[in-house]
């Protein structure tokens, strides 16, 4: 791989899907995909008036997610990550679901700079999938995986999610497994424990709501097996092979600075936090008339970010300085299992991850100056 480019990221929201999952609570439109063009032209004209806000760096890392983007035409794709002008070096992201993922489209994608290709597959198990009111990809997976592998792209992710109706723990180990034994084999796997966002059509359900000691055996299912594989943990929901950590999320994990482009897209500069308008036609039309969509931004003071610079440490493995708690906290916390002393650092244990909340809320108050370094 290229000698990674350091700096700043841009995230893309592509808010479309064929159709939506009945967890879903992300911001996407179902039947609106006649609006592509023009909103990719918005969003070209959003990056044209915004991208000074990186000072003059090139993007280090682009994370082009959704929604589903694999939905858009590869040209008019290619034609917008170009246009956004990557570092040498950088990684590039597409998020894709596995039946719309293309030998054609990962050609297109690949020759326009994409290094990585995220999979929404989340179980290979029919009934699970349809406990989630997700579409099964029967054959799919197998074939844009081989098509990931032949057009070379140097890494790629797998999101799998557990906890959905109907699941017990062999679907979760059969699809573990079953993904695993892709071949190439994901250097990458997210996975993530289903929750309940108001307003979705689980959420109407409770006879469909994940128990949370379920979860918390499902997680200590995933980590066992991931972590047999070769794969290890460095953020909560994330594991990889050694070098294909995901730059981008640890960019945002880093507090670094982003720009977050489209409808719903949150950003980041320096303490700044900022988001667009959500609604895709008003995004349009505000973007249009005005070259920004910008909704609303919060400055966080020093305490602020140096809290969540901590609370954002303690769920990877670079862990926090182990005096980022009290030392009574820190002794109840270590006899309890849920935290490890890594030199003068503490990182969470398997079962400290399964209360990171919890052992968060422990963490003493940031100040005084340096110490959430
Ligand atoms: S494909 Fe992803 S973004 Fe689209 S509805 Fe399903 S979960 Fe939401």
């Amino acid at each position: 791989m290229d000698t990674p480019a350091r700096g700043p990221g841009v995230y893309l929201h592509i808010p479309f899907c064929a159709r939506r999952c009945d967890y879903c609570a992300f911001t996407t439109f179902t039947g609106r995909q006649e609006a592509i063009p023009a909103y990719l032209d918005a969003v070209l004209q959003e990056w044209a008036a915004r991208r000074a806000e990186l000072g003059g760096e090139r993007p280090a890392t682009v994370y082009v997610g959704g929604g589903t983007p694999s939905l858009v035409p590869a040209a008019a794709l290619a034609r917008v990550i170009a246009a956004l002008d990557p570092a040498p070096g950088a990684e590039v992201t597409v998020e894709c679901n596995p039946e719309s993922t293309t030998p054609g489209l990962l050609a297109a994608l690949r020759r326009a700079g994409v290094t990585r290709v995220s999979l929404g597959v989340q179980s290979i198990a029919p009934h699970v999938l349809a406990g989630l009111g997700r579409a099964h990809h029967a054959g799919a997976l197998e074939a844009a995986v081989e098509a990931i592998g032949a057009t070379g792209f140097p890494t790629y992710n797998v999101d799998l999610i557990y906890g959905g109706a109907g699941e017990r723990d062999g679907d979760l180990v059969a699809s573990l497994e079953a993904v695993l034994a892709l071949d190439p084999a994901p250097p990458h796997i997210s996975a993530y424990a289903l929750t309940v966002e108001a307003g979705t059509p689980l959420a109407r359900t409770p006879e469909r709501h994940p128990d949370d000691d379920v979860q918390a055996r499902r997680y200590a299912l995933c980590d066992e097996i991931l972590e047999g594989a070769g794969l290890e943990w460095y953020e909560v929901s994330n594991w990889a092979r050694p070098t294909h950590e995901c730059r981008h999320n640890r960019n945002y994990w880093g507090q670094g600075n982003y720009v977050g482009l489209g409808c719903a897209a949150h950003s980041h500069r320096d303490g700044v936090r900022s988001w667009n308008i959500a609604h895709l036609d008003r995004y349009i039309a505000a973007v249009s008339a005005t070259g920004a969509a910008c909704a609303g931004a919060e400055r966080l003071d020093g305490p602020t970010q140096a809290r969540e610079r901590l609370e954002l440490g303690l769920r990877t493995r670079d862990g926090v300085p182990a005096r980022a708690f009290a030392p009574a906290d820190l002794a109840t916390l270590t006899a309890a299992g849920l935290l490890r002393h890594v030199g003068g650092r503490v990182v969470l244990t398997r079962r400290g991850r399964l209360l990171a909340n919890e052992v968060a809320c422990r963490l003493a108050d940031p100040a005084p100056a340096g110490l959430a370094s």
